[in-house]
């Protein structure tokens, strides 16, 4: 029996674990795929203070090391059912057994949005991608689009063209919604932003050859040769069979600002929380606070 068991190794959940761990509680995180989270998948973060520039993956890799250094342990497998309510909480996974902890923080993230257009899990893998900084390096010398107009969709169309012919941005609006930074910088680059554009089609078999787009304004349909598709429509929360926790509509984790959510013992932070920023820093910030009022909860338990 752990103390706490935190689902999620990226900037929310690793921090937590420091957190925790530093308050003197035995911690176990659980994650079902490399640690690290989004932000291990950023090429290069620019907004987590102390550090100008730093890649994505070296970043979370320091945090696991901090983790692994105030033994926390770590279990990277599929949790199958969580069972949150009573003193209690277990976590059961696919291959390593029942986790159980006396308290939950709740730090899954959020996945890609997919975009919804047709064939598009057909093409996963065959052009189409949600990861820019996995597969960019895929499509050297070839024309690409990504879609989107957030700030992962810059972030990514920067990205690629180091190694792409040409980068296409297809935004549905005539404004971007990234940060005026970034919307400066790719101004600035060779990406060819196509505004009030919508892609309504995926054209190759078995790997895509070409878009139809939409001009929504005019009405106009075109075709834009590419050999890679970038999706960044949005993210979203990776809260599925976290049965009994208040969601809202979008399901996010509803918290109150100490990172409770509605059952006793169970925090959340991170991404996958309704927030009005998603960052690395609001990420760590909540992961400490959930950490802080955990040991908290444990310790009145033990008393
Ligand atoms: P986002 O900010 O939600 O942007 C999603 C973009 O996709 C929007 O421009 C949206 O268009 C577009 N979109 C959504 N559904 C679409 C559809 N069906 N068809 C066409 N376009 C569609 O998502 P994100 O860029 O992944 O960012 C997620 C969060 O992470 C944000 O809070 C962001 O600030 C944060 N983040 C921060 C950084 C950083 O600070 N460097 C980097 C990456 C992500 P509309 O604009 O018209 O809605």
């Amino acid at each position: 029996m752990y103390d706490i068991a935190i689902l999620g190794a990226g900037p929310a959940g690793l921090t937590a674990g420091i957190y925790a761990a530093r308050g003197g509680m035995s911690v176990a995180v659980i994650e079902n795929q490399a640690p690290g989270g989004q932000a291990a998948l950023t090429a290069e973060i620019e907004n987590y203070p102390g550090f100008e520039t730093i890649s994505g993956f070296d970043l979370t890799a320091r945090m696991v090391a901090q983790c692994e250094k105030l033994g926390v342990v770590f279990v990277y497998d599929n949790p199958t059912e969580i069972a949150l309510n009573g003193d209690v909480k277990k976590i059961t996974t696919a291959y390593s057994g029942t986790v159980e902890a006396r308290s939950v923080i709740i730090a899954t993230g959020a996945l890609p949005r997919p975009l919804g257009v047709p064939r598009e899990s057909e093409l996963l893998g065959g052009g189409v991608s949600y990861c820019a900084t996995c597969d960019g390096a895929f499509f050297r010398g070839k024309p690409v689009a990504v879609v989107g107009g957030g700030n992962t969709a810059v972030e990514d169309a920067l990205y690629l063209e180091r190694f792409a012919s040409e980068v296409y941005l297809i935004h549905r609006r005539d404004a971007l919604r990234a940060d005026a930074l970034l919307s400066d910088r790719v101004a600035k680059s060779t990406v060819k932003i196509l505004w009030d554009t919508v892609v309504t089609d995926l054209v190759g078999a078995p790997r895509l050859q070409s878009l139809t787009v939409k001009n929504v304004r005019t009405g106009e349909t075109s075709s834009v040769r590419v050999d890679g598709f970038f999706i960044a429509a949005g993210r979203k929360p990776a809260s599925d069979g976290l049965t009994g926790v208040a969601l809202d509509e979008s399901g996010y984790v509803l918290t109150d600002d100490e990172m409770r959510t509605n059952i006793a013992g169970v925090f959340a932070a991170g991404d996958v929380r309704r927030k009005s920023l998603r960052q690395v820093v609001t990420a760590a910030a909540d992961g400490a606070l959930a950490a802080e009022n955990a040991v908290k909860y444990v310790g009145a338990l033990k008393a």
